[in-house]
């Protein structure tokens, strides 16, 4: 069995009691940075093998990890944060293992677009989630004005190098529109900021912006 866990987007409390079982008894966990994931297994003092499995060596570890299934192993994937599949390599190896027939399950839990979607008071019933906005400034404001003709609630995910660019791309297609920045999610420094895109960025501009971000429009 293929066991998609979700774990922790920042605050170690935050993961199932069923997610802490099955990570206990898999065979291996395949995790994005075996480092980041072992400070979450440790608190919990769980004991278990772990493997990389990460962007540059996403086809071939995908082979290695679906040899072992197939061979009755059960193995657990987890991200860095959240939930796995959603913008992180694990989304080739559960498209892998649903071709191959592997028994595969979710274990749920957060995923950060859905706390920042409800905790932003924008309405939930009918929204789009983005991902990561287009790198080159063209691009991204031409995606952002395709999606400003939608009637939709929009959520972004944004690094904190890049989100005084894409607050200003907000500002040149949305105008004044209220936008929320939420920033640190579940973490120590949780800060949610509401306001026009220049009203955010003038907070923002106070000190250099830290940690990850996700926007809500
Ligand atoms: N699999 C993850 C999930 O379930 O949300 C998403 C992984 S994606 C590669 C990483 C992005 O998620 C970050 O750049 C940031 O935009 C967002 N993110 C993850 N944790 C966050 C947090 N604690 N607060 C705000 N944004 C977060």
């Amino acid at each position: 069995m293929l066991y998609i866990v979700a774990t922790p987007i920042g605050n170690l409390g935050d993961i199932s009691l069923r997610a802490l079982e099955v990570l206990k008894s898999v065979d291996l966990v395949a995790c994005e940075d075996t480092r980041h994931t072992q400070i979450l297994l440790s608190h919990y003092g769980i004991r278990v093998p772990t493997t990389s499995f990460f962007q540059h060596n996403r086809f071939t570890k995908a082979e290695f990890l679906l040899r072992l299934l197939k061979e009755g192993k059960s193995v657990a994937l987890v991200s860095d944060a959240g939930t796995p599949g959603i913008l992180d390599p694990g989304y080739n190896l559960i498209k892998e293992a649903i071709a191959q027939n592997i028994p595969l399950t979710v274990i749920p839990g957060p995923a950060a677009f859905v706390c920042a979607l409800v905790l932003s008071g924008k309405p939930a019933h009918k929204f789009i989630f983005e991902g990561f906005l287009p790198n080159r400034a063209q691009a991204r404001r031409n995606r952002l004005a395709k999606l400003a003709a939608l009637d939709y609630t929009l959520v972004f995910y944004e690094s904190c190098h890049r989100i005084h660019a894409t607050l200003q791309d907000i500002h040149t297609v949305f105008g004044e529109k209220e936008v929320v920045c939420l920033r640190e999610l579940t973490k120590k420094f949780e800060e949610v900021y509401r306001g026009s895109p220049q009203d955010i960025l003038s907070s923002l501009q106070k000190q250099k912006p830290r940690g990850e971000f996700v926007v809500v429009i």
